[in-house]
């Protein structure tokens, strides 16, 4: 099973929390702890993304340094097993790959700050953010803060993830072969999940909580028309049931007026698709999202509309968030940045 209940730590933390930092970073800063952190580049994430900028960043000798919050490593940190990542035929453990980028950008000069981002001010040069109480000021910034599944919220669901519960059906279907499963959701990742499911479970359940599902025709007829996918409309997870893994599902009719008693579903895996919510709180609004709440590139570059703002992973890709195509993102991200951070100086000499 793919998702580890208690992620591995990361070899080297740097607080900067604290009123002295442990180490100290191959930045400028100042002598007084209230003083700003001054750096030529902030990577806001340590995800995939992030960590890839910043093996890319300090080997274009930038130092950044990365805010990588209170639970560094991103949406991998959560799985156990990466079979799709390119190098690494037998697998890798998630947090192990991300304990892996993390010491790569590390090797290279790249500081980390193992805390969350508070706030920002992007109006002006320098870019300001606040972590902890503390300021860094940077030139140029990447944002690749990530996105976090939604979950339904039941201790249930909590207790059992990683034990047949997941959130990613690319990460983990494959742990499902010749099993029933369980799909939550009504949208279009939900039917793009069950569909894939198909290629490993015998039989793929799939439960909205309406009549209707709100995505797009085209899959909404591919699901339709699949022999092995059965649907339960009208119907919500109101308990997942196992002990040392998932078994079964109670599903509760939610049609107005109904009074029967939850029923129980069997399974070994329930997948909870309800969609994902960009980590953009940080923001506050500083840069513009899309409808969905994701970030939006000003071109076909990394760019954002802000002036040495830069986007990178998850944060801004609804379609693909896979962490080899966010590790794609973190690159461009960074050349992006190096180039920009070379015009600026440029221009000033
Ligand atoms: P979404 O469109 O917001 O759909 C979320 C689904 O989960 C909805 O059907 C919603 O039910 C259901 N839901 C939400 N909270 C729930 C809860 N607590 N209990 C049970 N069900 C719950 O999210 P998404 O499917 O992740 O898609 C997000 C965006 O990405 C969309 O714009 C989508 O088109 C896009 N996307 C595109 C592709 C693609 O182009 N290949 C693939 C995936 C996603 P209700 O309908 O009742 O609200």
């Amino acid at each position: 099973m793919t998702n580890a209940e208690t992620p591995k730590g990361f070899g080297l933390t740097i607080d900067f929390g604290a009123a002295a930092p442990a180490t100290e970073p191959a930045v400028a800063t100042s002598t007084t702890a209230a003083a700003p952190t001054e750096t030529r580049l902030l990577i806001l994430g340590s995800g995939p993304a992030g960590l890839t900028a910043a093996i890319y960043a300090a080997r274009a000798a930038l130092a950044p340094i990365v805010i990588g919050g209170y639970a560094p490593g991103g949406q991998l940190m959560l799985t156990s097993e990466v079979e799709n990542f390119p190098g690494f035929p037998e697998g890798i453990d998630g947090p192990e790959l991300m304990a892996k980028m993390r010491a790569q950008a590390e090797r290279f000069g790249s500081v980390m700050v193992d805390q969350d981002v508070d706030r920002v001010d992007l109006s002006a040069q320098p870019h300001r953010v606040w972590s902890a109480g503390r300021e860094f000021r940077a030139e140029a910034i990447i944002i690749a803060t990530g996105a976090s599944a939604l979950w339904l919220g039941l201790e249930s669901e909590t207790r059992l993830r990683g034990r047949g519960v997941s959130a990613c059906a690319t990460c983990d279907g494959f742990f499902f072969k010749g099993q029933e499963v369980v799909v939550v959701g009504g949208g279009d990742t939900a039917l793009e999940e069950a569909l894939f499911l198909t290629r490993f479970a015998t039989k793929v359940h799939l439960v909205h909580r309406r009549e209707t599902f709100r995505a797009s025709k085209i899959m909404i007829s591919r699901v339709k028309a699949h022999a092995n996918i059965e649907l339960h409309m009208n119907r919500e997870v109101v308990e997942v049931l196992g002990e040392k893994s998932t078994e079964a599902v109670m599903l509760r009719d939610t049609t107005p007026g109904a009074t029967s008693a939850p029923e129980r579903l069997a399974a070994g895996g329930l997948f909870v698709a309800i969609g994902y919510k960009p980590n953009t709180a940080m923001l506050g609004g500083a840069l513009p999202v899309d409808a969905a709440g994701y970030l939006q590139l000003e071109s076909e570059t990394s760019a954002s509309q802000i002036d040495g703002v830069f986007i990178a992973g998850d944060v801004h890709d609804h379609r693909y968030r896979q962490a080899v195509t966010a590790a794609g993102d973190g690159c461009r991200a960074a050349l992006d940045a190096e180039r920009w951070l070379a015009e600026r100086d440029a221009s000033r000499s």
